[in-house]
This record gives C-alpha cells, sequence and structure tokens, in this order.
C-alpha cells in the first residue's frame, strides 16, 4: 500500500486511510481466529495506563477545572492540558488546573508548537517550578528536531520533552530519535497496527518508551503489545465518540484501560441504531 501512494505523498492522509485498513485486517485477522485482538498481537502487558486528555484553551477556568478534577477524582493519576495559544492567560489556568486536581496527580502540558526554541524555554522552568508540571509535549514544531534536542538537554529536571504524533513513516520515528525523553506514536496515522509495532521496535533499540497518541479504544489493544508502552491518552473528543459509534468500548479502571479479551477482535461493534446519519452509501440517488 505504501508504494501505491508514493507519488501522492507517504505521510498524512495517505497514510491514514492505510492506518485504517491496516487495523481492519488486524481485527478480521482475530475475529476469523476467535481471538481478542491484543492475544493475536501477543499481549507484552494485560492494561496501558492513562492520562486524561483535554483542558483545551478555550474553556473556562471552570470547564478546566471540572474536566481535569473529574479525571482525577475517577482514580486516573495524570492529565494534559492545552497551552501556548494565549501564554499570558496560562499562568491563571496552570493554577486553576493544580487547584483542581491537587498536588498528587501529575500534570502534564501540550503546546502543539506553539512556541518558538527560547520562549518554550522560559516557559518550561516555570511549569516545572511553579505548577509540578512533568510533560511538556510539542513545545516547539515537532518538524524542529534541533528545537525539540535544546528542550530536552537544557529544560529543568523532571520534564519530559515527547513528540511523535504526527510521525507517520518509518523515517519520521528515526529522525525523532535523540531529539526527546519519550517517543509518541498514533495507531491511527503511523501505518496502522503493523506500523506501531515497527516503531515499538525502534523505541525498544533506543531505551525509549512510547505513548499512546488518542484513538483509545484501539490503542488499548496495540498498546497492550508495545513493550515499552508508558501510557495511552485518554482525549476527550475520541472517548466521546466511541461511546456515540460503539458497543464494547472499555472504560478506565484504577487508572488503566484493560482490553477485554473476552470479546474478538477490537471488541467493538458499531451501535445499530442511532447513527444512521453517519451512513455512506456508494449508491447514486
Ligand atoms: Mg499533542
Amino acid at each position: 500500500m505504501g508504494e501505491q501512494v508514493r507519488n501522492a505523498g507517504r505521510p498524512g492522509i495517505a497514510f491514514c486511510a492505510i492506518s485504517a485498513v491496516d487495523q481492519a485486517l488486524w481485527d478480521l485477522q482475530a475475529r476469523l481466529h476467535g481471538l481478542s485482538l491484543v492475544d493475536l498481537l501477543g499481549a507484552a502487558h494485560d492494561d496501558v495506563p492513562i492520562y486524561g486528555s483535554g483542558g483545551f484553551c478555550s474553556y473556562s477556568l471552570e470547564r478546566l477545572q471540572e474536566q481535569l478534577g473529574g479525571w482525577a477524582s475517577q482514580g486516573i493519576p495524570r492529565v494534559k492540558m492545552k497551552v501556548g495559544r494565549d501564554p499570558d492567560e496560562d499562568p491563571a489556568r496552570l493554577d486553576a488546573a493544580r487547584e483542581a486536581i491537587g498536588s498528587d496527580v501529575e500534570l502534564f502540558v501540550d503546546a502543539n508548537g506553539a512556541f518558538a526554541r527560547k520562549q518554550a524555554l522560559a516557559w518550561a522552568e516555570q511549569y516545572r517550578l511553579v505548577w509540578g508540571v512533568s510533560w511538556f509535549e510539542e513545545p516547539v514544531s515537532s518538524a524542529d528536531l534541533e528545537g525539540l534536542r535544546l528542550l530536552r538537554d537544557q529544560g529543568p529536571p523532571g520534564l519530559e520533552i515527547a513528540a511523535g504524533e504526527y510521525a507517520y513513516v518509518p523515517a519520521d520515528f528515526r529522525n525523532l530519535v535523540g531529539s526527546v525523553d519519550c517517543l509518541q506514536a498514533d495507531v491511527t496515522r503511523c501505518g496502522g497496527i503493523t506500523g506501531l509495532l515497527s516503531a515499538s521496535g525502534l523505541a525498544n533499540a533506543h531505551g525509549l518508551d512510547v505513548s499512546a497518541h488518542c484513538a483509545p479504544a484501539i490503542s488499548a489493544h496495540a498498546f497492550c503489545a508495545v513493550e515499552r508502552r508508558r501510557h495511552l491518552e485518554y482525549f476527550h473528543d475520541h472517548i466521546r465518540i466511541e461511546g456515540m459509534l460503539f458497543d464494547g468500548v472499555v472504560q478506565p479502571d484504577g487508572g488503566v484501560l484493560r482490553p477485554d479479551r473476552s470479546r474478538p477482535g477490537n471488541g467493538l461493534a458499531l451501535k445499530a441504531q442511532g447513527n444512521e446519519r453517519f451512513l455512506v452509501s456508494s449508491t447514486k440517488r
């Protein structure tokens, strides 16, 4: 499939489509064998730790506290919020977040590449010192590999630098090695489960953990097969959509997602009712 999209450009939307087909084929194979997907892949773990992820810059402080505090009260021991869109607003937002989750829950931030290098370095010091932040995702653009490396090497101890959600082809992961403390991977972008297992091998060889980006329902199975799986992004929008479209979505239990191995394949079944408006027909009307 990768060869077929060479001229269209392999990274990007083409690899998202390939990822979907790859995941469907793994799922089909598991169902044909009467196995759960994780058992077909070979489980390195029974579960994947999660972090609650949302905290959008558009939220009011009340909404921010309600969401992050809600995850903390569910027993999820780490949460992530967005930063950097309006940096002047962030200190009040971070204060509110820390107040809502208490001192024992880990606080992660994601700038989506919003900062220039030295700006990011200055914020890194503040995040760690003032709010005890332990994860700074995409402080600069993930295309700025030297910038990421600068942050990784000169940022404060205890604050990990992460990137990888835009890694599509194997070379994208290879390029990030040496620039991040923890590699991220999105199974819906990186060539599906086949691509993820390849990235997992690369991470193993370089002593890096891998964190799952979004799509919790499918990532829970896939990342149980990733030897150095760190955690999984339990992302607000995807939780909502997965629950709306599918039966069999696994719920958090004590801060982990544990695939239901009694169900075949990825355990999901399209809900029969309520989603008619999303049906796509190839029949011309
Ligand atoms: Mg991100």
